[in-house]
C-alpha cells in the first residue's frame, strides 16, 4: 500500500495506548533491516530521514526504494523527515513524497518558534503531510556522536506547550523531558510529572527524541503518558559497529567477507529494531489506522 501519514498512524497508536517507532535511514542496508523488522513483528514503522544525514544519504535514490517497499508490504509505513531545519531541506522532503516533515524550531525563541513552525504545518498540510513541532531542547545533537546530557531549564513548559499546539497546528509534538540524542551519560531521569502535565495540556500524540538507553518500564510509562512515537537511532547505530567489530576479529579481514559481514549487520540492527517494536507495544498493529 502507499506511504500514510504521520497523523494517520499516530492518532490510533495514541487512542489505544502504544507508540510507533522512528528509525533513521542512513542507507539501504538501514532501510532493509528496519523493514525486516517490521514484516517479522507485523508492525507499523516511521522511517525517519535527518536533515544532517543528507551528506550520507541521496533522497532521490532512495525514496523510490522506500515506496516500492511500500507499495509491496502490508504494514502502515510513514517517511519522515527528521529534524528539518532549513526551507530548502522541507522543499526537497516534500517534492520527494514525504508523508510527514518534522520542523525543528526548538532552537528559536517562542514566538519565532511559533511562527516558522505555523508556516510549514500550513505548507504542509495544503499537500496532506504531517506535521511534528518540537519545543524546549532535547539534549546531544542528533545524528552527532556526541553524549548527550539533558538541561533541565530547557525542559517543555506546560502553559508553552498548549499555547504551541493551539496556534500552529501540529499533528505530533515532540517534548524534552529529559530525554537526549546520542549515548546518555548515566541513567535517563524522565520528568513523568511534566509529561503527564503536558498530555493533560495538549490534544495531540507526543514525542519522545533520544529513545537509544532508555528502559522497557520508562518506555511504558511514557507511553502510558501520551508518548505516541519514538526516534529511535543510536543504539542501531551501535548494534552495526559492534556486530562488524566482532565479525573482524572472529572471521578476520579476508577481501571476500563483505557481504556475510553485511548480512551479519542487517540482521543485528534488525534485531534492535523488533525488539523496541515489542516494548512499544506496536507489534500487530501492522495497518491499524
Ligand atoms: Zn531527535
Amino acid at each position: 500500500m502507499p506511504l500514510v501519514t504521520l497523523k494517520e498512524v499516530l492518532d490510533t497508536a495514541y487512542r489505544e495506548g502504544y507508540a510507533v517507532g522512528a528509525f533513521n535511514i542512513i542507507d539501504l542496508e538501514f532501510l532493509e533491516a528496519i523493514v525486516l523488522a517490521a514484516h517479522r513483528k507485523n508492525s507499523p514503522v516511521i522511517l525517519n530521514i535527518a536533515e544532517v544525514h543528507f551528506p550520507f544519504v541521496n533522497l532521490e535514490h532512495i525514496v523510490p526504494v522506500v515506496k516500492e517497499i511500500a507499495r509491496e508490504e502490508h504494514f502502515d509505513m510513514v517517511l519522515n523527515l527528521d529534524h528539518g531545519l532549513t526551507m530548502e531541506a522541507i522543499e526537497r522532503a516534500i517534492a520527494n513524497g514525504f508523508t510527514s516533515i518534522m520542523f525543528d524550531g526548538s532552537h528559536l525563541d517562542f514566538d519565532e518558534n511559533v511562527k516558522q513552525t505555523r508556516e510549514v504545518v500550513k505548507m504542509c498540510h495544503a499537500v496532506n503531510i504531517s506535521v511534528e513541532g518540537e519545543l524546549g531542547a532535547v539534549g546531544g545533537a542528533e545524528g552527532g556522536g556526541l553524549v548527550g546530557k539533558a538541561d533541565p531549564s530547557k525542559y517543555t513548559d506546560v502553559v508553552q506547550a498548549k499555547e504551541f499546539a493551539r496556534q500552529t497546528g501540529v499533528d505530533a509534538l515532540a517534548v524534552a523531558i529529559g530525554n537526549s540524542h546520542g549515548k546518555y551519560k548515566g541513567e535517563p531521569d524522565l520528568d513523568f510529572q511534566r509529561l503527564k502535565a503536558i498530555r493533560d495540556a495538549v490534544a495531540v500524540p507526543l514525542v519522545l527524541h533520544g529513545g537509544s538507553g532508555i528502559s522497557a518500564a520508562d518506555f511504558r510509562n511514557a507511553i502510558s503518558l501520551g508518548i505516541a512515537k519514538i526516534n529511535f537511532f543510536t543504539g542501531m547505530s551501535e548494534a552495526a559497529i559492534q556486530t562488524t567489530t566482532s565479525y573482524v576479529q572472529r572471521i578476520g579481514t579476508q577481501y571476500n567477507d563483505y557481504p556475510m559481514m553485511m548480512k551479519e549487520v542487517k540482521e543485528s540492527v534488525a534485531a534492535v529494531v523488533a525488539e523496541q517494536m515489542e516494548i512499544f507495544g506496536s507489534t500487530g498493529k501492522a495497518a491499524n489506522h
